[in-house]
């Protein structure tokens, strides 16, 4: 059994989602199908999630929101119509909007989750009677009756083990079943959704449970490449790589997946297949626990920025117990996270989100950082991008910090940290903001246009 979960770009239209309907019909093991809610067709376009906040926002601000309700009714109603549905599922959706903007307000994040689940269920209701209606066994499943339950935390819910368990009688049902993305209930019944962009953990969740052979993640792109391809024009393409591969590079920008979609599939180990709605016959890229052998030493480049650094200096540091520990105490009463933590012999850098150091909380550390640690010297550099290279070939390769260093060298961009941590399989670098850009693509040059 295969579970395939499409994404928003390609649920956008009518004439998308006979392609996906297509291709569930083509391959009799796609018996399990996760559906979000529809996207943008065109950059103009507004996805239906948002148009589904701009609608709650409006509600709880006024009162009433016509116009908002409006705008979703009809993207579902062109859908509906170039589908050659009968009016009955557009009387349908207007009636579960209306119902979920009827409940109670007083809790926000409650009344918001309820109607941004709106976009998935709906999406999904339509796109079962679409398969209805060219005769083919289709059902919609109700997150609720095949129960998937989650934590009470409004929009970054998290998955109840116990869902494992119910979700697997849906291997028993007959027809192809068409789940819907993104949310699922409170034991108390109340909807409830993951963070944006939930429906790929929804997939990763479900393909655990039925123990499915494939999950295939069906997007707007070929495969996953080995850079942005708004850096890199037209850069490789990824055939295939491992999860902790994948996990590293999303870290720093490969955003293709969800951030939690490994987590549930992880264990079980079923390889997950990246594939284009718009080019299914493209091979994609193919996800999996064990290291296949077939990349070079790098599989990807990711860059991200918005990062910064506290540099330490004391000397004997080496010596000082405790002092990483009181570094790092100082940060979490600041409630702040940390990413890396460099160190030399008496001096340590802490690498930061930038984002986390507002309202005077910069200053306050500084301050504490010199005054209870003692320290010779303390500093913050900020606009910091992060470069990172990845790939499980590294591990035995000699000689792939020489080369990227040397990439950077020729290119003139100056370095402010290396990183070749814990992990054995990546290299990170921080550089200047400004030059995150070139430095990618001079790491391409090096590790994928030189032979
Ligand atoms: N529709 C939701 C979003 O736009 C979830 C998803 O597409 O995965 O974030």
């Amino acid at each position: 059994m295969k579970v395939a979960k499409f994404g928003g770009s390609s649920l956008a239209t009518a004439q998308q989602i006979k392609k996906v309907c297509n291709i569930i019909t083509a391959d009799p093991e796609r018996r399990l199908i996760i559906v979000s809610a529809p996207g943008k067709s065109c950059d103009e376009d507004i996805k239906v999630t948002d148009l589904l906040i701009a609608c709650a926002e409006q509600y709880l601000a006024s009162g009433s929101a016509e116009r908002e309700l409006e705008a979703v009714i009809n993207r579902y109603r062109d859908i509906a119509e170039d589908l050659g549905l009968s009016q009955d599922i557009i009387e349908e959706i207007s009636a579960d909007l209306q119902q979920r903007l009827a409940i109670e307000t007083n809790n926000r994040e409650k009344f918001m989750d309820a109607l941004k689940a709106a976009g998935e269920d709906n999406c999904a209701k339509l796109v079962a009677k679409y398969l209805c209606s060219i005769n083919i066994e289709a059902h919609y499943i109700n997150p609720k009756e095949a129960g998937l339950l989650l934590s009470e935390e409004y929009g970054n819910a998290r998955l109840l083990p116990e869902s494992y368990q119910n979700l697997r009688k849906l291997r028993e049902r007959s027809g192809i079943l068409i789940f819907p993305g993104f949310f699922g209930y409170t034991p108390e019944g109340v909807v409830v959704t993951f963070s944006r962009g939930g429906s790929d953990l929804t997939g990763s969740i479900l393909a655990t449970a039925v123990e499915a052979d494939l999950y295939e993640n069906f997007t707007d792109v070929d495969s996953v490449f080995v850079a942005n391809p708004k850096i890199i024009s037209n850069p490789k393409a990824i055939s295939q790589l491992t999860y902790r591969e994948m996990r590293e590079l999303a870290y720093a920008g490969f955003t293709v997946l969800h951030e939690e979609t490994l987590v549930p599939i992880y264990k079980a180990g079923i390889p997950i297949c990246i594939k284009n709605t718009n080019n299914p016959s493209a091979p994609g890229t193919l996800i999996t626990r064990e290291y296949k052998g077939t990349n070079g030493p790098v599989t990807g480049i990711a860059a991200d920025k918005g990062f910064c650094s506290i540099y330490v200096r004391k000397f004997l540091m080496n010596r000082e117990i405790g002092f990483g520990r009181k570094l790092l105490q100082i940060l979490e009463d600041e409630g702040i996270s940390y990413e890396h933590i460099p160190s030399g012999i008496d001096d340590m850098s802490v690498i930061l989100k930038e984002h986390q150091l507002k309202d005077g909380i910069e200053k306050r550390i500084l301050e504490r950082i010199k005054n209870e640690l003692e320290v010779d010297d303390v500093s913050i550099e900020h606009g910091l991008a992060l470069i990172i290279i990845v790939g499980e070939g590294m591990t035995n390769t000699v000689g792939v910090a020489t080369k990227a260093t040397n990439a950077f060298a020729k290119t003139g961009i100056s370095l402010e940290m290396i990183n070749q941590g814990s992990s054995e399989i990546s290299m990170m670098f921080a550089v200047k903001a400004e030059e995150s850009a070139k430095a990618v693509i001079s790491l391409y040059h090096e590790f994928f246009q030189k032979f």
